[in-house]
């Protein structure tokens, strides 16, 4: 009762008015506004500003070189081929529309701050027909042997059924989490930067501060593109409102939040407090990265590979596909790893408190993301362990026996 109606239907209900009350609330909206209006009214130009992104991007996905990478293999046994040219689609459309605003004056980055209102609501409505259009292919047009079994309307419709939808050859799910949700969020910080800087005439060192750490997460993100497929949100996690949504309208609404704070709140750090968060913010970026690489790099390598400047010291695990087929992993119980079984989570956490910071502690909306991280992060850990266990049995009890913290060594 509670998995499958309590959460699918407070999550469908409840994130699409929290993503418009949160809004509204850091943009500065009278009270009574949000009452009113908690989604701002969309507009034909902000619904065509979203048509040109999306097939800007997909034009992007379509034309520029990659590499192909394979993902793990799926539960039925079988893998899924990426084109990998995320980290130029980022150079392109952020050069692009830094040259076009700033250079040949064609459209003010600026403006676009006073559209987000209508863009992000237009979002929401793209994000709600993905996630019908996610839930009638998952049920009715599955294709693959990954697809879910039926487990009631509100449980598909949230969690999806198909785990690799796609559609003339694009991965959907990979699609909007890279190319609409962390490149949105991208494009909306450098539309705050360009706003602050049109009112004030410069960026304030908590702008800077905010905006770079940001922008070095999110190009290590598209640099470490292929380690992403063997994450939780490609490798295991299905394609309903969840992802669907959660990708087009979630990620622009709340994870460049505080950003957005920082523009209609002018607040100050001083060079001894913008050093130390930058520097933990960068630390934290470039620990969380190292984490995800060291493991991305000892299955790559089987082994043969240092971690931290010594051999690493391995599980090897098995685990069995759908067709009965019996395959080999390895897990790594040392460096990041040995540390806590999920020790990226907290550097993810840091960092994002990091950028968060400048904001002060006047209000509580700017630190939505942070809190829903911190949430999301437990919450991962928890059922990844729950699924680690029923895939590995005996080794994964093992690695629990050398590397008992999930998170946090000492607390959790
Ligand atoms: P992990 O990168 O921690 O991957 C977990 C998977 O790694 C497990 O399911 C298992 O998969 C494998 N694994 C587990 N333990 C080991 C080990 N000891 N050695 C080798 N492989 C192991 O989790 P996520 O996919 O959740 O996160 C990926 C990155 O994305 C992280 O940096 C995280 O912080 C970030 N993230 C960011 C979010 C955001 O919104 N900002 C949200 C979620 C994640 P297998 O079946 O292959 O063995």
């Amino acid at each position: 009762m509670l998995r499958r109606i309590v959460f699918p239907l407070t999550i469908l209900l409840g994130a699409p008015a929290l993503v418009g009350f949160l809004w509204r609330t850091v943009s500065g909206a009278a009270p009574r506004d949000l009452v009113l209006e908690l989604w701002a009214k969309p507009t034909p130009q902000a619904a065509a500003t979203v048509a040109a992104f999306l097939i800007f991007e997909l034009a992007l996905w379509g034309l520029l070189p990659g590499r192909t990478c394979a993902g793990p293999l799926t539960p039925s046994g079988s893998r899924v081929v990426y084109k990998m040219n995320g980290l130029a689609a980022w150079a392109v459309t952020h050069l692009l529309l830094i040259a076009a605003s700033f250079g040949f004056h064609w459209f003010s980055l600026a403006g676009i701050y006073h559209q987000l209102g209508p863009i992000l609501t237009v979002c929401t409505m793209l994000g709600w027909a993905l996630a019908v259009f996610a839930y009638a292919r998952g049920r009715w047009f599955a294709s693959g042997a990954d697809a879910a079994e039926h487990r009631g309307f509100l449980y598909d419709f949230a969690w999806g059924v198909e785990l690799h939808p796609r559609l003339f050859g694009l991965d959907l799910k990979h699609f909007l989490i890279t190319r609409f949700g962390m490149m949105s969020w991208s494009v909306i910080l450098l539309v705050c930067a360009a706003r602050q800087h049109e009112r004030d005439g410069f960026l304030s060192d908590s702008l800077w501060i905010a905006v770079g750490l940001q922008l070095l997460y999110i190009v290590k993100f598209f640099y470490w593109e292929s380690g992403y497929l063997g994450t939780l949100d490609l490798s295991h996690d299905r394609f309903g409102f969840y992802l669907a949504w959660g990708s087009v309208a979630w990620m622009p609404y709340i994870y460049p939040l505080s950003t957005q704070y920082l523009v209609t709140h002018r607040t100050r750090l001083g060079p001894a407090e913008a050093a130390a968060l930058a520097m933990v913010g960068a630390a934290a970026i470039l620990a969380n990265y190292s984490a995800d690489r060291q493991r991305q790099r000892v299955r790559e390598t089987s082994g043969r590979c240092t971690v931290h400047g010594k051999p690493p010291a391995l599980i090897p695990a098995t685990y069995r596909t759908a067709d009965g087929r019996v395959h080999q992993n390895l897990l790594l119980a040392s460096g990041w790893w040995g540390v806590a079984r999920h020790s990226n989570y907290l550097m993810e956490i840091v960092a994002a408190l990091a950028w968060t910071i400048p904001c002060g502690f006047a209000q509580p909306a700017p630190y939505t993301y942070v809190l829903f991280l911190t949430g999301l992060l437990i919450h991962r850990a928890l059922r990844d362990d729950e699924r680690c266990l029923r895939k590995y049995g005996s080794a994964w009890l093992e690695y629990r026996g050398r590397v008992p913290y999930r998170i946090m060594p000492g607390v959790f």
